[in-house]
């Protein structure tokens, strides 16, 4: 393609949205062609493909039955238990429709929500394209969260049938979830009607008579389990799914079923670049955004193989230390995309770098990474590493796929270190002035990066029972304009691509000057002494805030010795007055084994900052590691 495609094929997203977008629909089966394409006449809700229907299920599984039932679907792997299995497309349409069937024996019907519960085993996205199949919405709460987080959710999502399982495993150890999740339903206000259960035969289970069901009993008595999909109204809601929480109470993202259906087809043609019958490894969980549109609902709509993997990128099949297995399984599963996130990217750097090159990695074409900002030395590591473009990229669980990225299906265009790449099509980015709302157009002006609406499809209709939230959150933040703000700082370079700088609650203002806590952070990282840090501002009765930042040495020596911790923090420092200036020196940089995380793997800035200005840290259930955050106490108060 010429060397314009891109910016081509993007200015036709905006000028012309309904031409670009009826194309783009014809990657889907309808059983109904949508009437309207867009419909953006009450706005910021946007309607898209009105007057279509369609079905997810149909798309991911169904349509491809006549072209390659016995290809492979889905492929499950967990070093947690040491298994492995393939599912062909044939064999994913008798499992989806036996769970279809048992959720409509359970009295589920179209619009009823199913709240899902599970370890990332293959019952977990037969479970999400069964609702799909029947027009359920599904609400898939990730596995790891204990009773309180869970109990939130039930109670917002008010589900019909909640599907779990026995247990989870995270690094050998068995999670018992039953008991998690019935504390949760005893705490909450919302009871559901019946729970549907999966053995793994992994922790022992009780029954509550009348409520609790094990998947294999209630099947085996099912008269048929031939269920044919539902024909969902374009607009029909599929699913809802929680924020990651890193800034406050989590928001019920609400999403449709075409306008999602056609966005992830189009993003695997554009972005992923991803081939029928080729394999797709996203190393995410079912229970972020990323885990719905690419481990699920993303590649099968591309006729693609899923790899779903249960188990920690640092343990082998046989269940000891590996810090090989990912790419193992590259290798074994000829993996031509890969999906993953930094925080894991700098889990495996500290690792044996001879382990990536260990394994045949040349059907790889490309690994993507989202979720967090991407620094450079990592960006740099795994990209030396792999020898294939890595392709950070940028969006929310309120988007459902790429805000900025790359879109390489499209055109090559070169990635730059730092940056996600440039607006995808149908995104309107701009940065705006973030107190007087002026768009910043100039380049490399720091300000909010907002969506002008309307927005494209696949991007979050609505806050689960909420509008008004949706309205006055999303919508209202930047003084008299109404635009979609995406709660963080960006530049835009002059050559277009975008830096995103952090989030609009991590600026630090030091004695007048104001500061991006990822600018420091990305200069501490750099020091080869560092592995991981946070930046955090600190209430200072002189200078407004103080930096203060708390790092994962790779010497661990650092953690006991004091004499080494002091000689660290002069370098460090040393090396933020070199490059940013003195305002920008941390107050102090302190050693910690270990920061505070969502159990996305995003770091708990604000539970830091709570804790260094003796706070309350609030809401800490999405919390990974509490020992993390005790660290960081002791070293304060100490
Ligand atoms: P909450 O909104 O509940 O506080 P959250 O924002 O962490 O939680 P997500 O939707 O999982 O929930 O995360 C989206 C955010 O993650 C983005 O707004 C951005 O701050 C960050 N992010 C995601 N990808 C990137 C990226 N490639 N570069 C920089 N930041 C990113
Ligand atoms: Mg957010």
């Amino acid at each position: 393609m010429s060397a314009s495609s891109y910016a081509e094929f993007y200015r036709r997203s905006i000028d012309s949205p309904e031409a670009f977008w009826a194309e783009q629909a014809r990657l889907i089966d309808w059983q109904t062609p949508p009437a309207r394409i867009l419909d953006d006449s009450r706005p910021p809700f946007v309607h898209w493909f009105a007057g279509g229907k369609t079905n997810l299920c149909h798309n991911a599984v169904d349509r491809h039955l006549a072209q390659r039932a016995d290809q492979p679907a889905l492929i499950h792997v967990s070093t947690e238990t040491g298994s492995e299995r393939t599912y062909s497309f044939g064999q994913l349409h008798e499992e989806v429709q036996r769970v279809a069937a048992s959720l409509r024996a359970l009295g589920v019907a179209k619009g009823d929500r199913v709240l899902i519960y599970m370890p990332m085993i293959p019952e977990a996205a037969f479970a999400m394209l069964a609702c799909a199949r029947i027009g359920a919405i599904h609400c898939v709460v990730f596995g790891g969260f204990a009773s309180g987080a869970l109990a939130s959710r039930i109670e917002d999502a008010a589900p019909k049938v909640v599907v779990s399982a026995d247990a989870g495993s995270r690094g050998g150890k068995v999670v018992a979830y039953k008991p998690l999740l019935d504390e949760a339903i005893r705490l909450s206000k919302h009871k559901p009607e019946a729970v549907l259960l999966t053995d793994r035969g992994l922790a022992p289970m009780e029954l509550n008579p009348g409520r609790d069901h094990l998947d294999s009993d209630l099947a085996a008595g099912l008269k048929s389990t031939d269920v044919p999909c539902e024909w969902l109204d374009a607009t029909d809601i599929s699913y809802t799914i929680y924020t990651s929480g890193t800034t406050g109470r989590p928001k019920g993202v609400q999403r449709d079923t075409g306008g999602y259906a056609v966005a992830l087809a189009a993003s695997m043609k554009h972005i992923f670049d991803g081939r029928p019958g080729e394999t797709y490894f996203s190393t995410s969980d079912i229970g972020w955004v990323v885990g719905q549109s690419y481990i699920v609902y993303g590649p099968l709509i591309a006729g693609m193989a899923t790899l779903m993997y249960e188990g920690l990128p640092t343990q082998g099949m046989d269940r000891g230390p590996d810090g090989g297995i990912w790419w193992q399984l590259v290798q074994k599963y000829k993996v031509t995309v890969m999906f993953s996130a930094p925080t894991a990217v700098r889990v495996l750097k500290k690792q044996d770098p001879a382990l990536l090159k260990k394994y045949d990695l040349s059907s790889l074409r490309a690994l993507f990474l989202a979720g967090e900002p991407l620094d450079e030395p990592t960006a740099r590591w795994i990209s030396e590493g792999l020898g294939v473009p890595i392709i950070d990229n940028y969006w929310q669980t309120e988007s459902g796929w790429p805000i900025i990225t790359l879109a390489s299906g499209v055109e090559n265009k070169q990635a730059k270190f730092g940056s996600p790449g440039v607006p995808m099509y149908g995104y309107k980015v701009k940065i705006l002035h973030e107190s007087t709302g002026e768009e910043l157009t100039a380049p490399n002006e720091k300000g909010v990066v907002v969506i002008e609406g309307p927005t494209p499809p696949g991007f979050m209709q609505t806050v689960w029972k909420d509008d008004d939230r949706f309205v006055n959150t999303y919508w209202k933040s930047v003084p008299g304009r109404m635009v979609y703000s995406t709660f963080d700082w960006g530049i835009r370079d002059e050559d277009g691509y975008f830096y995103i700088l952090g989030r609009t609650d991590d600026v630090i203002n030091v004695a007048g000057h104001r500061l991006g806590t990822r600018e420091i952070e990305e200069c501490i990282s750099g020091h080869n002494g560092v592995a991981e840090v946070a930046v955090v501002g600190v209430a200072d009765a002189l200078k407004g805030q103080v930096a203060m930042a708390f790092a994962v040495p790779k010497d661990s020596l650092a953690l006991t010795d004091p004499a080494r911790a002091l000689a660290l923090e002069g370098e460090v420092m040393q090396r933020v007055n070199d490059e940013l200036g003195a305002v920008a020196r941390p107050a102090r940089v302190r050693f910690v084994s270990a920061l505070p995380k969502t159990r996305s793997g995003k770091l708990l800035r604000r539970a830091i900052q709570a804790v260094c200005e003796q706070r309350d840290p609030g809401d800490l259930t999405t919390m990974d590691d509490p020992t993390s955050l005790q660290q960081i106490r002791q070293l304060v108060q100490g």
